[in-house]
This record gives structure tokens, sequence and C-alpha cells, in this order.
């Protein structure tokens, strides 16, 4: 005999039956995904707020460099912000929140140029 992994009742009948009704599976399904998608939303939100605090701490001064692996190995996830904001020149920023970076390519290392949100990407 087992029990119902919604309501804990005891199950009767067939040995392979798992819930005690409908009612109880499709409800135990329900609560399965919707505790899915909360821990998505969960880890992309720390995802977020890690990003964001590596990039206020290495862009002290406004603007500046810092080696892509250093980043990195603290555990940034550029895969992961919140916004965009294009040059004129056509460089694309990614920000997590008011704190963007770009990265290039300078002599075989890569790095991040760091910036932070100013009004005027608004606009553009
Ligand atoms: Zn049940």
């Amino acid at each position: 005999m087992s029990n119902c992994p919604y309501c804990h009742e005891t199950i009767y009948g067939r040995s392979d039956k798992k819930f005690c009704s409908p009612y109880c599976k499709s409800a135990y399904h329900y609560q399965q995904n919707k505790n899915k998608s909360e821990s998505l939303f969960t880890s992309i939100d720390r995802q977020l707020k890690t990003n964001r605090r590596l990039l206020k701490t290495y862009n002290k001064a406004g603007k500046s460099t810092v080696r892509k692996e250093v980043l990195l190995s603290e555990g940034f996830n550029p895969r992961y912000f919140t916004h965009y904001w294009k040059t004129q020149k056509g460089s694309l920023y990614l920000f997590c929140y008011e704190y963007g970076f770009m990265e290039v390519k300078e002599s075989n290392a890569s790095k991040y140029v760091l910036v932070t949100w100013q009004d005027y990407m608004k606009s553009q």
C-alpha cells in the first residue's frame, strides 16, 4: 500500500496507481511545474545580482577595464543581463541594471570594458 504524494492519503486499488485521484495527480504536477519556474526565476535573479555586484566592484571609477577571466572566476555570467545600449559606432554594451560591460580583445586577452548607465543612453 502506498500514499498519494499530493494529499498523503493511502491509495487503494491497483498497485501501480501513484495518486489517489485524478485531481491529486493534476494538482501535484501543477505544483511541480510551479516550483520549477519559481526556481528558474530565483536562479536568474541571483545571477543578475551577482553580475551587478561584480560589475560594481570592478568599476569604481565609472569606467574601467578588467580581464574577462577575472570576472568569470568570481561567478560573472555574461549571458545574463537586463538590457543593452548600442553606441553610434555600433558597439554593444550589455547592462546588469546600471552597470554595463562590453567584451574587447586586446592582444590575445579578452577584456571587459565597464561603464555605468547614463541618462543619454535612454534615447539610443
Ligand atoms: Zn491524493
